[in-house]
């Protein structure tokens, strides 16, 4: 038995091997070298044949040079926070493409002058939502109700109910939020109810807004009471709404949603809402409302130190003026094609891997339309793949339902379908 130490090529030879070259060029060598490495480690060790080396490497290196995965979301959460919020549209990823290389995205190209950065994509939101004044685009939700608050009640008060004093995830905190920027709260009511009285009886010249947050991912029934913006509209003081979810008109399957442009008409002075919710575009917040103001905002010191990407701009645009991103596509979809698609897997599944097609039960999650039923279609598969199916080729996230996992088709695109059937194969261990 020969020492397969002494069989073991150098670290040189192996990179000089033409694929892994190629590969270097693509992912970078110092990646290259450390995947190298580690598998000629276990070469020394007997666990990978000399002459296999460069095969090994091959098979371990990356697709790409992230460490991201991308993970099959069947998981029935439309806008799932642990897997990155809204998938962008296809044609939101081509103007990321084009985003990422030189663009005039801040250069009128007629005059050679410096043009208005992302007007493009400004232009969209305010077409978008024509009920605002001015509009404006920041880095978050969060970062987009820190301007308000930053720029209108720093060493000020804002009065906001108790019952909108609201957690976000991940233990972000509204209340701390906007205290963190200078803000004393005034809170008002109780946890259920709110009247307009409590409300008026808090303004005074202390006080710079009144804020109306939207309890985006819980939901307080029975004895409640709140106050909407169109009666907060006449107290003599700014109202902000901080809509969160993002959803900037109407939509028939979630009509108790807050819309900008509903917000905007009942007499808000500004809208606050993420992007990468129900918008379903790239992660951003956006600011929308009476145009004096929203263009104090934009020239506040403190925008810049909140300025969006130009990724962000272009996504931005292309998800507001091109075809319907896959978060606004899914919520129109036709539960009997879902579950159609369902039993379609369950047909390919069969025989070796049993799985059942069964009816389910969506949610938009992320933060938005608390307690909507999204009426679903998944396959129903044997609980113990869950670990398999998370950490396979591509990997599946689905949801532990009454001892099974289902694998929600509500996320997932339907172009995706045969990679789930590989998936699920794979992790049953079936040929
Ligand atoms: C999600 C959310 C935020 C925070 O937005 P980010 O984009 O996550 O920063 C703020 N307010 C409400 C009501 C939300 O739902």
């Amino acid at each position: 038995m020969p020492d397969p130490r002494r069989a073991t090529p150098r670290t040189d030879t192996v990179l000089a091997d033409p694929a892994l070259t190629a590969a270097a060029g693509r992912l970078g060598p110092a990646l290259v070298r450390d995947v190298v490495h580690d598998v000629l480690a276990a070469c020394r060790t007997g666990l990978v044949e000399p002459g296999d080396v460069a095969g090994v490497v091959l098979a371990s290196l990356p697709a790409t040079a992230t460490t991201l995965r991308p993970v099959l979301n069947a998981t029935g959460v439309l806008v799932h926070t642990n897997l990155g919020r809204a998938p962008l549209s296809p044609a939101a990823v081509e103007a990321l493409a084009v985003a990422a290389g030189t663009s005039d995205v801040e250069l009128d190209l007629s005059s050679g002058r410096r043009g208005r950065r992302g007007r493009g994509a400004l232009d969209a939101l305010a077409r978008a939502v024509p009920d605002a004044g001015a509009v404006h685009v920041v880095n978050n939700g969060a970062a987009a109700l820190a301007l308000v608050t930053l720029a209108l009640a720093a060493g000020r008060r804002v009065v906001v109910a108790r019952g909108e004093l609201v957690e976000i995830g991940d233990g972000f905190r509204i209340p701390e939020l906007l205290e963190s920027v200078g803000a004393r709260l005034r809170e008002v009511g109780t946890t259920n109810r709110v009247r307009l009285e409590d409300y008026a009886e808090a303004v005074d010249e202390n006080v710079a807004f009144v804020l109306k947050v939207h309890p985006s991912n819980f939901r307080v029934t029975g004895f409640t009471s709140a106050v909407p913006v169109e009666q907060l509209a006449s107290l003599p003081v700014p109202v902000v709404v901080d809509i969160g979810s993002g959803l900037l008109a109407p939509h028939p399957r979630l009509p108790e949603e807050p819309t900008a442009a509903a917000a905007l008409r009942a007499g808000a002075t500004v809208v606050t809402a993420s992007g990468d919710k129900l918008l379903g575009g790239p992660q951003c917040g956006l600011l929308l409302g009476e145009a004096g103001v929203v263009e104090g905002l934009r020239r506040h010191p403190f925008a810049r130190a909140l300025r969006v990407d130009k990724l962000t701009l272009a996504a931005l645009e292309a998800t507001l003026r091109g075809p319907l991103p896959p978060v606004r596509a899914a919520l129109e979809a036709d539960p009997a094609e879902l579950l159609r698609r369902a039993r379609a897997l369950a047909a390919a599944l069969a025989p070796d891997v049993p799985a059942e097609a069964v009816e389910s039960v969506g949610a938009v999650g992320g933060g938005g339309a608390p307690g909507v039923e999204l009426p679903s279609a998944a396959v129903a598969v044997d609980e113990r793949w869950a670990l398999p199916l998370r950490t396979g080729a591509t990997p599946v996230l689905g949801r532990a339902h009454r001892g099974r996992l289902l694998l929600d088709l509500l996320a997932v695109p339907a172009d995706q379908d045969e990679a789930l059937v590989r998936a699920v194969r794979a992790a049953a261990g079936a040929p």
